[in-house]
């Protein structure tokens, strides 16, 4: 690598929902999850975006939803983020097995990678998700409110999965250009790290004939790694355009600033700032509970409001 900057593993990981209140059930009452931020997507304001995290909604523990009720379910396939694997402390996959059971979540079937135990399953809208037990302490805030005890909430988003066409330069852009170091493999899947263990894993499958993904319901719409701050961001952005993708420039999200490519395969990705947060804008007591603009849509806010289908919290479900 010829630069000193390089990713430090998964931010977020933004899917595409159905119904928003169904997803709001799901992720912050089955789940337990913190919704920690009630906005809108900047680029189409009629529709939500729903943040759900830690408690205090840590970089990489954020998993995100644009509610497009609309839309067609998408077409699981290559060059796409096909799972989201979620970490949950050692010893509470079975606790979990029984929670997502009494909630109607079906077809749970364990199985064991890279030496982790496993648990698929997906949501309500068709995202498939796993949880995976992991030994290491995270960079975590527990959610008192949440219907998930402490010792069993979830620390975070733990690994994506990615299945390509041609391997080769995806691996490349991994290794070469983001900072990733190839790790293990297991059967057809090869992981990587961006350099540290759970919330760090790229695992990535070359699947030549699969055919590719679609967005729809039920997708993941972008994976976005972490990136330190402004200076990081635009030397691994400089970096990704030297090898002929063609980033955007970095966009303002208010509680971080984000630039979006399509790796070789066609997976979206995005370099995400840790900062500034999302206590940005909210006392760190309230997040979520309120609609939250960035600025420049404030002066919109009555349309966007009257655009928008209420939501209710849900309530504790032990
Ligand atoms: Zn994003």
């Amino acid at each position: 690598m010829s630069s000193e900057a390089s990713v430090h593993g998964i931010h977020h990981v933004t899917a595409i929902a159905g119904h928003p209140q169904e997803n709001l059930t799901f992720y912050a009452g089955v789940l337990g999850m913190r919704l920690v931020k009630r906005s809108v997507n900047q680029d189409d304001p009629g529709t939500y975006h729903l943040f759900y995290a830690d408690a205090a909604g840590t970089p990489g523990t954020d998993v995100t939803f644009f509610p497009w009720t609309r839309m067609a379910p998408s077409r699981r396939g290559a060059g796409m983020v096909g799972e989201i694997a979620l970490a949950i402390p050692a010893g509470s996959l079975d606790w979990w097995r029984r929670r997502l059971g009494e909630h109607d979540v079906l077809r749970m079937e364990e199985e064991e990678r890279f030496g982790e135990r496993v648990l698929p399953f997906h949501d309500p809208h068709g995202l498939a998700l796993a949880l995976v037990e992991i030994e290491e302490e995270r960079e975590f805030a527990a959610w008192e409110a949440s219907a998930v005890p402490p010792e069993h909430q979830i620390r975070g988003v733990h690994a994506v999965r990615i299945q390509e066409r041609v391997l080769a330069p995806s691996a490349a852009l991994l290794e070469e250009v983001l900072g990733f170091r190839r790790i293990e493999s297991e059967g057809a899947w090869q992981r990587w790290s961006a350099g540290g263990g759970s919330g760090a894993f790229a695992d990535l499958q070359e699947a030549p004939e699969a055919p590719f993904g679609r967005w729809g319901t039920g997708a993941v719409h972008h994976v976005a790694w972490r990136v330190r701050d402004d200076a990081e961001q635009l030397a691994v952005r400089a970096a990704v355009e030297a090898t002929g993708l063609q980033p955007t420039p970095v966009i303002d999200r208010f509680w971080f600033r984000s630039v979006y490519f399509k790796e070789p395969g066609g997976t979206l990705f995005e370099l995400a700032t840790d900062g500034p947060g999302f206590a940005r804008d909210e006392d760190p007591a309230k997040l979520g509970e309120a609609l939250v603009l960035p600025p420049w849509l404030e002066r919109s806010r009555s349309a966007i409001e009257a655009a928008l289908p209420p939501l209710e919290m849900p309530a504790i479900v032990p």
